[in-house]
């Protein structure tokens, strides 16, 4: 494992907005892990799990902190028991399972990996399915200890889980308990969510959904009601199309970040809740 200095953040978030991190790591192993962790430890700074950055922005300095992502994304398979690791893309596991009869396509359409959608129990909407559904066991590296946590251990809610909690911890692999169904009725849902999907949203840079829903109530509904559909602030704009979605019109920065969800919760007067991934430069995420 080699660690780098000074290496930009924005190419590896899909809004391309960020600065750079002080080091940087590209993690193949577990002990990759243990050797990052510990090179942390050492400096003094927190260690910071990036997975495909689709929901993720970065400060626009440098972030005192090693960045890691992990590569590891061996996707097995035993009957209905899937073991996928963290950095396997979400698209492929949906798209490998549908073609063994194994439906995982309600979480169709999600960009990122399997590691990002743990961390945030991601999932079709306010009420629809969350990739909560499918775990068994979860593998973990946190505070220099491997653990292997029970679904039930993890505290999954909506758009939650234990890891959001946690002092930056490090999914490594997870098991899942898939059912069977048809191949062609599943690679047939997984057509026409994918459909909705792009006429309901921008597929432009884009960190997907900024805030969770008010109680129950979608924060695009919220938004839109306060006539927030367009409002810019710098280069970072509220989609025209979905309003929960800020896009990067160009040279967009955190700071027109920031500046717009904070007009946006003043304008709504709404308690919006961060879905996205803030990371400031201390390496801690904004609330
Ligand atoms: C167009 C678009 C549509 C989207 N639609 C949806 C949707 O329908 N439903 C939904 O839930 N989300 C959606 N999202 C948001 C995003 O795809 C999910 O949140 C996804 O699960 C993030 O995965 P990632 O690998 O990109 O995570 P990142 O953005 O890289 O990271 C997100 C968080 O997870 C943590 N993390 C990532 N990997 C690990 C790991 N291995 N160990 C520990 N922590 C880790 C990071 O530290 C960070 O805090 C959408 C995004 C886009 C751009």
């Amino acid at each position: 494992m080699q660690i780098q200095e000074l290496i930009p953040l924005g190419p590896k978030t899909t809004m391309r907005i960020g600065g750079n991190a002080q080091y940087y790591a590209e993690l193949q192993t577990q002990r990759d892990c243990e050797e990052a962790w510990q090179f942390a430890q050492g400096k003094g700074i927190p260690m910071i799990v990036l997975g495909a950055g689709s929901n993720t922005i970065f400060a626009d300095g440098v972030i005192e902190a090693l960045v890691v992502r992990v590569l590891a994304n061996a996707i097995e398979v035993s009957g209905n028991t899937v073991r996928a690791e963290a950095g396997a893309s979400l698209a492929t596991v949906v798209t490998q399972l549908a073609k063994r009869g194994l439906d995982f396509s309600p979480l169709t359409g999600i960009p990122g990996t399997v590691g990002g959608a743990i961390f945030g129990n991601a999932g079709q909407g306010p009420q629809g399915t969350w990739i909560d559904h499918f775990v068994q066991t979860v593998v973990v590296f946190i505070d220099g200890e491997w653990k292997t946590l029970s679904r039930e251990e993890c505290d999954f809610r909506y758009r939650e889980s234990i890891f959001k909690k946690l002092q930056n911890p490090l999914l490594w692999k997870t098991t899942f308990s898939v059912p069977s169904r048809k191949a062609g009725d599943i690679e047939q849902d997984i057509g026409s969510l994918l459909k909705k999907r792009t006429i309901a949203q921008p597929f432009s840079r884009t960190a997907g959904s900024c805030f969770k829903a008010v109680n129950g109530t979608p924060a695009w509904n919220v938004i839109d009601a306060a006539g927030l559909k367009g409002c810019k602030v710098g280069d970072v704009q509220v989609s025209d199309k979905h309003a929960n979605f800020l896009i990067n019109t160009g040279n967009g920065t955190f700071a027109d970040a920031k500046h717009l969800i904070e007009e946006i919760r003043q304008k709504t007067g709404a308690p919006l809740e961060l879905e996205m991934r803030f990371i400031g430069e201390s390496g801690s995420p904004l609330r």
